[in-house]
């Protein structure tokens, strides 16, 4: 199974293989293959003519999801301006800077504004205690059908009851907040699946 995933992203594009061995080789972390399958099913499904990325990192799954949807605008955000950088550099390899727009800034206080593009499809990425943030500052903007989609949602399936480390244990407490707040979140439908890290779907209510 794992082999056909790493194949079916192969064949997408040797170049996002490179791209992925850069990520990994710098210790950068970058969506899982099974969770990038995930968001390409999800895009195919859904036709976003908008993506929301919060977290570029060097851009893999910006562009990614860019050859993947070459009719869809993704806007991803960055706070880190190292990161910015690199990302800059890989989506002009790619040739993708009329479809990838780069912002850098902290997606929690940065504005811009949405209400002109809705947002089809929210990809959260970023620091995962602030995932309810993330996805409240967001939800305004989400267009009629939107979907949500948040990675790392299970963190290496621990618990904070089994951690020592205090910034770990933290980040553990938030995220099962996040879980609880997802599945009980009004006015959407969601679900956790363990995919990859473990990932959360929400798919609004008309
Ligand atoms: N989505 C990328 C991929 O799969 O190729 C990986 C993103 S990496 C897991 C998370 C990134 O989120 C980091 O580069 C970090 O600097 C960024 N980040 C964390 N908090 C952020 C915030 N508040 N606003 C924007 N970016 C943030």
């Amino acid at each position: 199974m794992i082999k056909t995933e790493q194949m079916t992203i192969k064949e997408t594009n040797a170049k996002l293989v490179s791209l992925k061995a850069y990520g990994l080789n710098h210790n950068i972390p970058i969506i899982q293959d099974q969770s990038l399958i995930f968001l390409f099913q999800m895009i195919q499904l859904s036709q976003p003519k908008h993506i929301l990325e919060i977290g570029t990192a060097i851009g893999y799954s910006a562009i990614a999801m860019a050859l993947y949807a070459p009719y869809a605008l993704i806007t991803t955000i960055e706070k880190n301006p190292a990161m910015t950088k690199i990302a800059k550099t890989h989506i002009n390899q790619f040739n993708l800077a009329h479809q990838i727009h780069l912002v850098e800034g902290d997606a929690l206080t940065l504005t811009i504004d949405y209400y002109q593009m809705p947002i089809d499809l929210l990809f959260i990425d970023a620091a995962k205690a602030n995932n309810i943030r993330f996805f409240e500052r967001y939800e305004p903007y989400l267009s009629k059908q939107a979907i949500v989609i948040v990675d790392n949602v299970l963190f290496h399936n621990l618990s904070s009851t089994e951690v020592n480390s205090k910034p770990l244990k933290k980040m553990l407490v938030k995220l099962e907040q996040f879980r609880t707040y997802i599945i009980e979140k009004e006015g959407f439908d969601s679900a956790i699946y363990a995919i990859g890290d473990g990932i959360s779907l929400s798919i609004k209510k008309v």
